[in-house]
């Protein structure tokens, strides 16, 4: 079995992205899981430190671990938006294979420091621990905003991103380059799109000589993703569009079963929902969408 870093590296090697998608509950996983393993492409499951508080950070390891041996798949699990080093050292210690730690509201320097401490206190739990590091602002909320937030102060520089990586040692950043948490309605609708700063993206990827995430991927177009993945994006993460593809799954399913009481016959249409998005997604990062259209 390939590791998370592994997988990276290949990556790399073949300008290809992997699929970060957070979940919150089985219906997600499910669907997650079942995308992967329909494509045969690795998965990378993400929880924030509220979706953790929700489904339980040990309970959501122990689940992901016993999918990934008895199935001999490629599913790795990702604390995501990890905001101090005892949540940090929680899910390490619970078998996470990667932490998003993410100090990107403090000022600069502070943000290095505590990030560089956090690295070395994880590594030492586990010395094959991915640390990922977040500079610049790129909002919070994965869910449906009226309005966009002013970001434009808070994207990052290739110096920025240099200095920060040398100093920290992450193994991954992620920057802010155009990227966004969470979807405007029009976005939702299907009325916009989000569009990457590619040039800063490829200049970053130069300067730093690192993985990079883009975070906030929900709603962005597709040629776009194309170009930032070519620029050097490794890891791109998806939460805004499985949420909606969540509720109208569910919707659906209860609507189609007005008496229904029994869970696992109404929630499979929320599976199927979630789990085309995810397939959708999976096949642009990884070029696959000529085999989707023969
Ligand atoms: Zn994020």
């Amino acid at each position: 079995m390939h590791s998370l870093r592994d997988v990276l590296k290949k990556s790399e090697e073949t300008r290809v992205a992997i699929g970060h998608f957070n979940i919150s509950d089985l219906v997600l996983l499910k669907a997650v899981f079942a995308a992967g393993r329909e494509l045969e492409l690795p998965v990378l499951v993400g929880l924030s430190e509220g979706e953790r508080e929700f489904v339980g950070t040990a309970q959501i390891a122990a689940y992901v671990r016993s999918l990934r041996e008895e199935f001999d798949f490629p599913i790795f699990l990702n604390a995501d938006h990890t905001h101090s080093l005892a949540k940090g050292i929680e899910a390490a210690k619970a078998g996470f294979d990667s932490i998003v730690f993410d100090l990107s509201a403090l000022p600069f320097a502070e943000n290095i420091r505590q990030t560089k401490q956090a690295v070395e206190a994880l590594k030492a739990i586990n010395p094959s621990m991915i640390v990922e590091g977040e500079i610049g602002d790129i909002g919070t909320g994965s869910e449906i905003h009226e309005s966009a937030p002013d970001l434009s102060k808070g994207l990052s520089t290739p110096e920025e991103a240099r200095q920060f990586v040398e100093a920290t040692g992450v193994d991954i950043l992620a920057p802010a380059v155009g990227n966004m948490h969470g979807m405007l309605r029009s976005m939702v609708q299907g009325e916009t799109k989000k569009h990457l700063d590619i040039g800063r993206i490829a200049a970053i990827k130069q300067a730093a000589h690192v993985f990079l995430t883009l975070h906030g991927g929900s709603g962005t177009d597709d040629q776009d993703f194309r170009k930032a993945i070519a620029a050097g994006i490794n890891i791109v993460h998806i939460n805004t569009e499985l949420r909606v593809a969540w509720r109208r799954g569910i919707e659906n399913g209860l609507a189609a079963k007005p008496d229904e009481v029994v869970p696992f016959k109404i929630l499979p249409p929320a599976v199927d929902s979630v789990k085309q998005v995810v397939a959708s997604r999976l096949r642009l990062f990884n070029g696959r969408e000529m085999a989707q259209r023969a």
